[in-house]
């Protein structure tokens, strides 16, 4: 699926699956009012994602979510989802 929006909206709009409308640390994510996509088509870049992660402050917390969450699309804490099962799976 792609998501061109806001990145602040994936909680609200249910497009990951958390139970509660956010996570706390997201009120600090720095992706918040940014319109960088997020959650791209293959073949389009991630570096501006990466980029605003590389400078957020709860970047850890963030990936440990995707982690956690098993999250299949988008950049998270700085990292592709393939990343992110190479990071799982070691
Ligand atoms: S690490 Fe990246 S995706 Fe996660 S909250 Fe921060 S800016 Fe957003």
């Amino acid at each position: 699926m792609y998501y061109a929006g806001d990145p602040a909206n994936i909680f609200e709009l249910g497009l990951i699956d958390v139970v509660d409308p956010a996570p706390a640390w997201f009120a600090q994510a720095q992706c918040r009012g940014n319109t960088s996509d997020f959650f791209v088509d293959k073949g389009q870049s991630v570096a501006p994602a990466k980029a605003i992660c590389a400078g957020c402050p709860v970047v850890d917390e963030c990936l440990s979510h995707a982690i956690a969450h098993r999250e299949t699309r988008g950049v998270w804490g700085g990292l592709t989802p393939i990343e992110r099962k190479r990071l799982r799976l070691g």
